[in-house]
């Protein structure tokens, strides 16, 4: 699959990027848009120690909270475009500063970002917008959490309403462990995230992750993806932030997509632009497909990771300038996605002990990887005083690849799993199980 977004021009000039953030999610971005020749130069604050491996990528390592200096530096750097990969400074109002200060900006402002920074508030967003999700109970405070638990003939989740990095949602078994959740919920786990608690009935069905790329009024698909949260395979273990995806994902047929453009994703736009919220970036609709249709389980207001890292491989060289149509309230929201030829297929390798406590500084050695069609992102990676690569987080690499099938996908990323070591390295072997057909054969 590639896209091809026709009539594709920059707009305006376009040689200078900048992308904030420091993951995987980041890296994959400057890779896709440093492919286009206008662009000059990629600068990633801060990245990590795999950006300057990407062609045309510089880090840049400066305090965005002094907010005199970081203008400063960008009108030195003479920045075309700013595009912002995590959600805490989309929250804060990020987007909306840069934009008064004139700079063309990919992410949505802190009124649109609410999508993702309040469960309760995207959870009415819906209700009002008759948009298909579980029933819900925003509740604010433990006494009024326990008579709904304890009353309900349903099974329930527990979420904290604010961020908490994907650490807020529980699935608990049974009444009392629901109960528990939303007390340590209330109790702080997540400070003020935790204020409030949104109580969802409990639905089934495969999970399914839809983007679209808005500039405000119009939006493009970009190809759809499923990523596998638990730690373990068949899908045990604890919630991550994501082990591995694959794109597109097969389970979504273009009937079932019409479905979810007319139920889900155009009701959303039309909500945003009721409500004046002028959204400039990447809406994430995190879907599961019920047996009552598909229904939104969250939104997010950035690109999901590791899915990020799986479906920038299959953009072409003029991705960037669906980002800088989105920045500029230009897209006409008729961009062809040609799909064609790849799919594409991402392994997470985790530091031992993720997602709980883990030790960095390990030594990463990456041996001779098979480098046509495959990727890999740094995810939590840094130098040592000697100049060392080391490990940095819980994800530590992305180890990417594309092919004509899934089969041929994952046996190339397993493959350069073997060339890559560090100690304690962790990772599935089941990613895409779904979707390799030698896949049950062999396991
Ligand atoms: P979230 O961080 O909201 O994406 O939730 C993390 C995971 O929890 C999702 O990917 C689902 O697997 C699960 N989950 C969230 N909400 C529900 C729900 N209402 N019913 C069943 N599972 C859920």
């Amino acid at each position: 699959m590639s896209i091809n977004s026709t009539n594709s021009k920059s707009l305006n000039k376009l040689e200078n990027i900048l992308i904030i953030g420091n993951g995987g999610r980041e890296n994959s971005l400057a890779w896709a848009i440093q492919k286009n020749e206008l662009v000059k130069k990629v600068y990633l604050i801060p990245g990590n120690a795999g950006s300057e491996r990407i062609n045309k990528c510089e880090r840049i390592i400066i305090d965005i909270n002094n907010k005199k200096d970081f203008v400063e530096k960008l009108e030195i750097l003479k920045i075309d475009l700013i595009v912002i990969g995590p959600e805490i400074p989309l929250a804060n109002g990020l987007a909306d500063f840069l934009r008064k200060k004139d700079f063309k900006v990919f992410g949505p402002g802190k009124d649109g970002a609410k999508l993702e920074y309040s469960k309760s508030w995207a959870k009415e967003f819906m209700k009002n917008a008759n948009i298909p999700t579980a029933k819900f109970w925003k509740v604010h405070s433990l006494e009024k959490a326990k008579e709904i638990i304890y009353s309900s003939s349903i099974p329930l989740v527990v979420k904290a309403d604010g961020l908490a990095s994907g650490k807020g949602v529980f699935i608990p078994d049974s009444k009392d462990e629901c109960f528990r959740s939303a007390e340590s919920i209330f109790n702080g786990k997540f400070g003020n995230s935790g204020n409030i608690v949104v109580l969802e009935e409990k639905i089934h069905g495969p999970e399914v992750s839809v983007f679209a790329l808005c500039d405000g009024r119009n939006y493009v698909l970009l190809p759809t993806a499923q990523d596998h949260k638990r730690l373990n395979d068949k899908d045990k273990g604890p919630n991550t932030g994501g082990m591995g995806a694959y794109s597109p994902a097969p389970l979504l047929t273009k009937d079932s997509l019409d479905i979810i453009v007319k139920e889900i994703i155009e009701p959303t736009i039309n909500e945003l632009n009721k409500k004046n919220i002028d959204y400039k970036g990447v809406i994430y609709f995190g879907l599961m497909i019920t047996k009552s249709g598909p229904k939104v389980i969250e939104y997010n207001c950035r690109f999901g990771d590791p899915e990020c890292q799986t479906i920038m491989p299959l953009m072409d060289k003029n991705f960037v300038f669906l980002l800088e149509k989105c920045a500029m309230g230009k897209l006409t929201g008729s961009e062809k996605i040609d799909t064609s030829k790849n799919v594409s297929g991402c392994v997470i390798a985790t530091s031992k002990g993720y997602p709980h406590k883990y030790k960095t500084g390990f030594p990463i050695k990456i041996g001779l990887i098979d480098s046509i069609d495959c990727q890999i992102f740094d995810s939590g990676t840094s130098f040592s005083k000697d100049k060392v690569l080391v490990t940095a987080g819980g994800r530590v690499l992305s180890i990417v690849c594309q092919a004509k099938d899934f089969d041929m996908v994952f046996d190339k990323a397993y493959k350069n799993l073997k060339e890559i070591s560090f100690e304690g390295i962790y990772f599935r072997n089941d990613i895409g199980h779904q979707v390799r057909k030698n896949f049950s054969k062999e396991n």
